[in-house]
């Protein structure tokens, strides 16, 4: 399309510029017949009149240099060509407005949605690869679009630091193999953790058991599994030194095992928490706890206690994502007739790790 139009274009007229305009407008599906070739006739008449109706632009059927101008910018699609913040011309076009709003949709902040590549998509645009680990050169090319698409389709409403959190993850394959994950007995030594009449075993014993059943797993899973404490201990571990513990490991995942007790026997269940407040969330910690929640109702008749955000030592502390699941309750009959039973306590390990498996399997396949 030529930069700049000379004249206006209006029913009746004829040239290759009507061509044009035919091209434009087949493209954007305004017009179904294009059979007028080079004569302005009464279907494209229509076709420019729905068009500027859809723009916002004054309904006349002329085209001139404004109509130009939207058909040029409209039929930009995302990924058609390199996107830039150009000083002296700034890029504008449909394209753009996607890519504004992808970003938008994502915790980004690229300004108004206006189809112009200004400074301030420039800005957002770096953001984003800083985010999802790309060079920030503030330039929408390939790899950026390729970080959007996937991204989008799985991220909305979400934080940056929710991204990075998503991305850190996903970035290194789709199976548990080659991950790092540590396994937390709840508990330990001088703290037995919830004890009730019902069970010989405390919390803390009824966590090991099930924590060396889940590191099983996950090993053969092809993961690394470390448990953050023996079976016994001759001083209590608090949550703070089992985060550091983590930290040190350099953790992909963090799963601590718990289970309940309350003075009200009726209470039965499982619940799984992870990090988040009213502000804030991890996202990766969300979705695991969700999965090895389902994962453990679906394989038991534990009723469903959901999933939590909660603001925890070991959850805060901890710089990648981690849950903490409470396995039923040591106070209820029903319950801790289900935990001194190791093949219950081996249906619950294995919930937990397909829970993480399901974790790194692409949503597409999921
Ligand atoms: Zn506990």
């Amino acid at each position: 399309m030529p930069s700049s139009v000379p004249t206006l274009y209006r029913r009746g007229d004829s040239g290759t510029a009507i061509l044009e305009f035919r091209d434009r407008l087949n493209g954007l599906g305004h017009l179904s017949d294009d059979a007028g070739g080079d004569v302005f006739d009464e279907g494209l008449d229509l076709a420019v009149r729905h068009f500027q109706q859809q723009r916002g632009l004054l309904v006349d059927g002329i085209v001139g240099p404004h109509t130009v101008r939207a058909l040029d910018e409209a039929h930009w699609a995302l990924g058609d060509r390199l996107l830039s913040f150009q000083v002296s011309h700034l890029l504008r076009g449909d394209d753009i407005a996607q890519l504004q709003q992808r970003l938008t949709g994502m915790g980004f902040d690229p300004g108004r949605i206006d189809g112009i590549f200004g400074h301030q998509t420039f800005d957002a645009v770096c953001d984003f690869q800083r985010n999802v680990g790309l060079t920030p050169d503030g330039t929408c090319g390939p790899a950026t679009l390729a970080a959007l698409h996937r991204l989008s389709r799985s991220v909305t409403g979400g934080a940056p630091a929710a991204l990075r959190e998503h991305e850190a993850l996903l970035r290194q394959g789709s199976t548990p193999a080659g991950r790092i994950i540590v396994v937390d007995a709840g508990h330990g030594g001088p703290d037995a953790g919830c004890t009730s009449d019902l069970l010989e075993w405390s919390e803390a014993n009824i966590a090991f058991d099930i924590a060396t059943r889940v590191e099983g797993r996950l090993t053969a899973l092809g993961a690394t599994a470390f448990l953050t404490r023996p079976i016994d201990l001759d001083m209590a571990l608090d949550e703070q030194a089992r985060a550091e513990f983590s930290n040190t490991a350099g953790a992909d995942l963090v799963i601590s095992i718990h289970a309940d007790a309350l003075a009200n026997d009726a209470a039965r269940g499982v619940a799984t928490y992870f990090f988040g407040n009213a502000a804030t969330h991890s996202s990766v910690g969300q979705r695991l706890a969700q999965l090895i929640q389902d994962e453990i109702v679906a394989r038991t008749d534990l009723p469903d206690g959901r999933i939590h955000g909660k603001t925890w030592d070991l959850l805060r502390w901890t710089t990648m994502p981690a849950v903490r699941v409470e396995i039923g309750y040591l106070s209820n009959p029903t319950d801790a007739a289900r935990l001194s039973d190791p093949g219950f306590r081996d249906v619950v390990a294995e919930a937990i790790a397909s829970g993480v498996q399901h974790l790194f399997t692409p949503e597409s396949q999921d």
